[in-house]
């Protein structure tokens, strides 16, 4: 099978063509909030790439919330795709994003559930279709 080439250098790791810096970068260092569930969801993605699993925690709803996340450093992601999603956006108070991330090795197909609290963005937990 063709090795599938789903980013640039210069591209951020979620699959959006702009640079870290101003693409996840921003809401990573609280300089901005992710407007819709999707860019969360792409945010997120791009945390678990970076590993800073204290973007992740703060980004992830008081009720569900693990206390402690660890990362495994051996895990390699190598991209992300958006397959549907529902709600989500600045008009909305919930949504559902479903989405492929691939790493080495395999890949995890999941539909993601997000609310909004305080106005921001955040994941509530996920299943697994088909
Ligand atoms: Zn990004």
């Amino acid at each position: 099978m063709p090795r599938r080439v789903t980013m640039t250098t210069r591209s951020c790791p979620c699959g959006l063509p702009e640079a870290y810096e101003v693409c996840c970068g921003r809401f990573h260092s609280r300089a901005a909030s992710a407007p819709i569930a999707e860019r969360l969801m792409r945010s997120r993605y791009c945390a678990f790439v970076r590993q800073d699993a204290a973007y992740l925690l703060r980004t992830w709803h008081p009720r569900t919330r693990p206390e402690r996340l660890d990362l495994d450093p051996g895990m390699r992601w190598t991209g992300l795709e958006i397959l549907d999603t529902t709600g989500g956006s600045a008009f909305h108070t919930t949504g559902t994003v479903t989405f492929r991330a691939s790493y080495r090795g395999g890949s995890l197909h999941e539909r993601s559930r997000f609310e909004r609290v305080d106005g921001a963005w955040v994941y509530v937990d996920g299943d697994f279709p088909g």
